[in-house]
């Protein structure tokens, strides 16, 4: 079994629509996958709907959240979360609420760009969205076809990293109402790369014993952005506050190198979430 719980498509920011992404994922031989984009379920039906026959598909996503550490400025941290219910209205309430968030912070990066002289519009790059779950990928895509940047990648390591004047935060959610969200919905919250610190500040372990309080159920431990020793450290975590554990590709398309499947999570620890989450099921034969 190869399981990959960890994938964006075009209704947020990934290339590939949900149908193409779930075809990458059999071509990749993978059994199962999730669709985890951030701060919606707008992919669930259309995967449900074009699922290729033996590949088993999780609803997920990945909820944009902060954690507010005594001594510093709040710190970026992603929720996965599975299998919840996409009606629940206090849930469903904070997604909006995100998406929103992401439209109205989008804009304000735009602006300062064009102010400056950068060739990007915003009302074509929401145009453009597939979903209206607008995020830095979409300005960074703007600005590769408008010829300032080569690539994604460069577009981040130049302009729209989180240091640069033109960066302006979200009001993301605060990550234990956020766990206690997901669970009120009957899912599975799992921390997403947790210790990438490539992606910037990092939380401590006792910032992982909180989210534990709140009714944290995974670590995602084999990410692309994790070295050996942070996945070794999360491994340790995992162990000893009996947490599930995940390894995903977070795949986004063109919009990354990294291919679907490049990390994968153990058969085991697939079942415990599976039976873990009660608030929407699988899609499989
Ligand atoms: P946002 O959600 O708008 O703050 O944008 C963050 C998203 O940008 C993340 O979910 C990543 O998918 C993406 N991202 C961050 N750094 C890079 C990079 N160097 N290359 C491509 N995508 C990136
Ligand atoms: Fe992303
Ligand atoms: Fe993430
Ligand atoms: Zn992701």
């Amino acid at each position: 079994m190869r399981i990959d719980l960890h994938t964006h498509s075009s209704v947020s920011d990934g290339t590939e629509s949900p149908a193409d992404l779930l075809a990458s994922a059999q071509a990749a031989g993978l059994d199962a996958v999730a669709l985890t984009d951030h701060d919606t379920t707008a992919g669930w039906s259309i995967a449900e709907a074009a699922r290729p026959h033996g590949l088993t598909v999780v609803p997920g996503m990945e909820l944009s959240c902060r954690w507010f550490p005594d001594d510093q400025p709040p710190i970026s941290v992603h929720l996965l979360a599975y299998l919840f219910d996409p009606t629940h209205p206090g849930f469903s309430a904070e997604r909006a609420r995100l998406r929103d968030e992401r439209l109205e912070r989008g804009e304000r990066i735009v602006a300062a760009l064009a102010d400056d002289g950068y060739p990007v519009s915003w009302s074509r790059i929401v145009e453009r969205s597939d979903g209206g779950v607008v995020g830095r990928p979409h300005i960074a895509r703007a600005l590769v076809e408008a010829g300032v940047v080569d690539s994604v990648d460069h577009a981040f390591g130049t302009l729209l990293h989180h240091r640069s004047p033109y960066y302006v935060a979200k009001i993301d959610t605060d990550v234990r109402e956020g766990i206690q969200l997901v669970r009120a919905a009957g899912g599975v919250p799992v921390f997403a790369h947790g210790l990438a610190t490539k992606r910037g500040r990092v939380v401590g372990d006792s910032a992982v014993a909180a989210m534990v309080e709140a009714g944290l159920l995974g670590l995602e431990v084999d990410h692309p952005d994790h070295s050996a020793d942070e996945r070794a450290h999360l491994r340790g975590l995992a162990a000893d506050m009996g947490l599930i554990v995940t390894g995903s590709s977070d795949y986004h398309g063109a919009n990354k190198t990294t291919p679907i499947g490049a990390c994968t999570t153990d058969p085991d620890q697939f079942e415990a979430i599976l039976a873990a989450g009660t608030g929407s099921a699988p899609f499989r034969d």
